[in-house]
C-alpha cells in the first residue's frame, strides 16, 4: 500500500521498495528487469506505465545497511523512547523479504549482508548499555501464523488453541500462552531466532521450493526504568520525548513481520490444499491492507479500522499507530505513528521476444 510522498511525516504507515538484483539463475535464463525508479520522485514504474509512489526507495545497488538506516534505525530509537513500532516486509516469493528482514541463515552471511533483525538488536542493546538505566528487561518472542493458527516457534509443543490475543483495558495487546524469553544480549537473541526459524513452516511451490506459507512475527519487548537516584533522567539519546516521571516503568514493544508471498494463486499453479492455503494466507493479507489503508487515509482517521479481521491485523492492533496508550504506570503519549515496509522488492519478469 503506497502512502506516497507528501504527508510522509503525519501518516502513521511509510513504504520502502527494495528492488533487489536478479539472481544468478535469472541471469542464467535472460531473464529482464521490468522495473524502473525515479529515485528524486521516490517513483517506481512497472513495464511502461503502472507508476507507484513510496516514501523510501532503494535500488539494486542498495545494502543492508542502507536499507536498515534510512527506514528503522528512527524506529529503534523511538521504541528505546518508549513506543510500540513494527516492520513489514511484504512482496511475492523470492523477492527479498527473509533476506532483507534478517531472519534467516545469520551465521551464513557476512557481516554487511546481515537484514534488519540483528542489526536492530545490536544497536537496542547498544543503546541500552549507554542510556544507564536503573532498570531494563529485554524479552523476546517468536510466532508463527499459519492459516489463521498460531504456533509458538520458540515452544512448538504449545497447542494452538492455548495462545490467546487478549486486549487489556488500556488498549495494549497481550499475548497470552506464549513463551517469552528473556535475554541479555545480541547471540542470546540470535541464537533463538534460529532456533525458531528451523521450526518454521514452510511448504513447496513451483515458483521457490522454499516458499514460505505464513507469516512469522518476531517481537522484542521492553521494560525500562529511568531516572531517580542514580540515573538524572535527562540527557541520554533516549530520554526526554516521553515525559514519563522517574521510577516509572515504561514499556515498549518492536515487532518484525516476514509476511507470507503475495503472489496470485494462479500464477504457482496451486491446486486443492496449497489453493485453500492461499486464499487464507491472502486473506490475512487483505486485512492488514485494509487496516493500512485507514491508518494511512487521513481522511478515515478516527473511524473503524477494521483489525478484528485476522490474527495478525489484531496481534499488531497496539503497534500500529493510532490509539493512545494510556496506563497506570505510563504518561499519556500517542503510539509511534510510524512503521517501514521494510522489503516490496519488485519480482523480475522474463525478457519478451
Ligand atoms: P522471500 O523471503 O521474499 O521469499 P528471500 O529473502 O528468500 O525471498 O530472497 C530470495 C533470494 O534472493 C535469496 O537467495 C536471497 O539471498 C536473494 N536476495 C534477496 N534480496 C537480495 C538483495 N538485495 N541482494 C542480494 N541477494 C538478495
Ligand atoms: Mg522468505
Amino acid at each position: 500500500p503506497g502512502s506516497g510522498r507528501g504527508g510522509a511525516e503525519e501518516s502513521p504507515v511509510q513504504v520502502a521498495v527494495r528492488v533487489r538484483p536478479l539472481l544468478p539463475k535469472e541471469l542464467l535464463r535472460g531473464h529482464k528487469s521490468c522495473i524502473s525508479a525515479d529515485p528524486a520522485a521516490r517513483r517506481i514504474t512497472l513495464g511502461h506505465s503502472r507508476h507507484f509512489l513510496c516514501d523510501f526507495l532503494f535500488q539494486e545497488a542498495s545494502g543492508q545497511e542502507e536499507v536498515y538506516e534510512a527506514c528503522v534505525q528512527p524506529l529503534v530509537e523511538a521504541f528505546l523512547q518508549g513506543f510500540n513500532a513494527t516492520v513489514f516486509a511484504y512482496g511475492q516469493t523470492s523477492s527479498g523479504k527473509t533476506y532483507t528482514i534478517g531472519e534467516a541463515n545469520i551465521s551464513a552471511y557476512r557481516d554487511e549482508e546481515q537484514g534488519i533483525i540483528p542489526r536492530a538488536v545490536a544497536e537496542i542493546f547498544k543503546l541500552l548499555d549507554e542510556n544507564d538505566l536503573n532498570y531494563f528487561s529485554v524479552r523476546i518472542s517468536y510466532l508463527e501464523v499459519y492459516k489463521e493458527v498460531f504456533r509458538d516457534l520458540l515452544e512448538v509443543e504449545t497447542p494452538s488453541k492455548d495462545i490467546h490475543i487478549r486486549e487489556d483495558d488500556k488498549g495494549n495487546i497481550v499475548l497470552c500462552g506464549v513463551k517469552e524469553s528473556e535475554v541479555e544480549c545480541l547471540d542470546e537473541v540470535l541464537s533463538l531466532l534460529d532456533s525458531g526459524n528451523t521450526a518454521r513452516h514452510t511448504g513447496a511451490t513451483q515458483m521457490n521450493p522454499k516458499s514460505s506459507r505464513s507469516h512469522t512475527i518476531f517481537t522484542v519487548q521492553l521494560e525500562q526504568r529511568r531516572g531517580g537516584p542514580g540515573g538524572s533522567g535527562r540527557g541520554g539519546p533516549a530520554t526526554g520525548v516521553r515525559s514519563s516521571p522517574p521510577h516509572h516503568l515504561l514499556s515498549s514493544k518492536f515487532h518484525f513481520v516476514d509476511l507470507a508471498g503475495s503472489e496470485r494463486i494462479l500464477k504457482t499453479g496451486n491446486s486443492g490444499e496449497r489453493l485453500k492455503e492461499s486464499i487464507q494466507i491472502n486473506s490475512g493479507l487483505l486485512a492488514l491492507g485494509n487496516v493500512i489503508g485507514a491508518l494511512g487515509d487521513p481522511k478515515r482517521r478516527g473511524t473503524h479500522i477494521p483489525y478484528r479481521d485476522s490474527k495478525i491485523t489484531r496481534i499488531l492492533k497496539d503497534s500500529l499507530g493510532g490509539q493512545r496508550q494510556d496506563t497506570d504506570d505510563h504518561a499519556i503519549s500517542p503510539v509511534f505513528l510510524q512503521f517501514g515496509e521494510a522489503s516490496s522488492s519488485a519480482p523480475s519478469c522474463p525478457a519478451r521476444h
